[in-house]
């Protein structure tokens, strides 16, 4: 560890979307800011540095995923980003796939059997 994990490209391209999913995640939970963001993805093992994650940040604003607002914070202006209703169809759908990787990597259910439900 030590490195930003976007600075091995073959992590890049397997990561990027998960790392995306986990900010849409926790932004449809609560406000999320840039700091407290990379800190929980370090906490998954994710290591991003602040000129990795804002462009992310403002990528899915663009997007019209995510919206942001200033709050002040004690005297500090922090930019808050929160999930739009689009980040939030698009969360809900991504998660289905999710569960259905999921399953498939965890072999929770047989591939055939899952169908039939
Ligand atoms: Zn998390």
């Amino acid at each position: 560890m030590g490195r930003d994990t976007f600075q091995d490209p073959s992590q890049q391209d397997l990561y990027s979307g998960l790392i995306r999913l986990h900010i849409l995640h926790h932004a449809a939970e609560e406000g999320i800011f840039g700091l407290g963001m990379i800190e929980e993805l370090a906490r998954h093992g994710y290591r991003l540095s602040p000129g990795t994650l804002y462009p992310i940040l403002h990528r899915l604003e663009e997007k019209g995923m995510l919206r942001s607002f200033a709050r002040n914070e004690a005297g500090k202006i922090r930019r808050i980003y929160r999930a739009t209703p689009a980040g939030r169809q698009a969360l809900r759908s991504a998660k289905e796939k999710v569960r259905e990787l999921f399953g498939e990597l965890f072999e929770l259910a047989p591939a055939a059997e899952r169908r039939m439900r």
